[in-house]
């Protein structure tokens, strides 16, 4: 009986505070009120939301010195090529850019690397393959919306040449130390014409062509568009600071 009598009264005790807790745990009590966030009107139909900065002509300069010697043409910004890559004139960290580009028709000698190829270069140093990689091949982790060398992307999501085709990319600055030791590594989110290709992965370091990437220290950098001698045309380029 004393036994029984001993579970009843832990039978009560649990249930009285279980009661305690449910009361506490109401509803409010996880939501939060501050912190609103900040209102932002979508585009429609392509164009950019209201909080972007758009990369449009006047906002590149020619690394080489001097104003954006690319063509402008009913808002087709296409590759001088022999010119030199472009530049935003503004230096940038963690941003969301969305990017349209559209490959020429190529005759069929060009082929591999050397068939429109260009790039979007976050922060200068780390770039996001364009190439024409609807039908051609080359080394997987050099194909469109590749980072070049480091990641080969999760689908092959081109489309073909004068079609016009998009990035979405998401891109985490990487973190340095004082003395220039990495905290943490650059990473990269990329959908390809809304199809998710590089899904937040690290990068290694800046793109190289031969040999292993390393780190070097740097802050705020600008967007690079590469010309790689073919004429490959931008379109409605736009950028979120994050
Ligand atoms: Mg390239």
């Amino acid at each position: 009986m004393k036994k029984i009598t001993l579970f009843l009264t832990l039978i009560t005790a649990a249930s009285v505070s279980f009661s305690s807790a449910q009361m506490v745990q109401e509803p409010r009590a996880t939501e939060v009120w501050d912190k609103e966030p900040v209102k932002v009107t979508p585009g429609t139909h392509g164009a950019p939301p209201s909080d972007a900065i758009a990369l449009d002509h006047d906002a590149w300069q020619s690394v080489n010195g001097g104003e954006n010697k690319w063509t402008l043409e009913d808002g087709v910004m296409t590759i001088t090529p022999g010119t030199g890559d472009v530049r935003t004139k503004k230096s940038f960290g963690d941003v969301q850019l969305h990017v349209e580009w559209r490959i020429p028709v190529l005759d069929a000698k060009f082929t591999d690397q050397d068939r429109g190829n260009s790039g979007v270069f976050l922060q200068q140093f780390y770039e996001v393959q364009v190439l024409d990689s609807y039908e051609s091949k080359t080394y997987n982790n050099g194909q469109a919306g590749s980072l070049y060398k480091q990641h080969i992307p999760l689908v092959n999501a081109t489309k073909p040449a004068m079609q016009w085709q998009s990035y979405d990319i998401i891109y985490t600055a990487p973190r340095f130390g004082k003395n220039g030791t990495v905290i943490s590594q650059a990473r990269m989110t990329v959908m390809h014409n809304g199809i998710l290709i590089q899904n937040n992965v690290a990068l290694t370091g800046p793109t190289v062509y031969i040999g292993a990437p390393a780190y070097k220290l740097h802050g705020d950098l600008p967007i690079f568009l590469q010309d790689h001698d073919h004429k490959v045309s931008y379109r409605n380029i736009w950028i979120r600071e994050l």
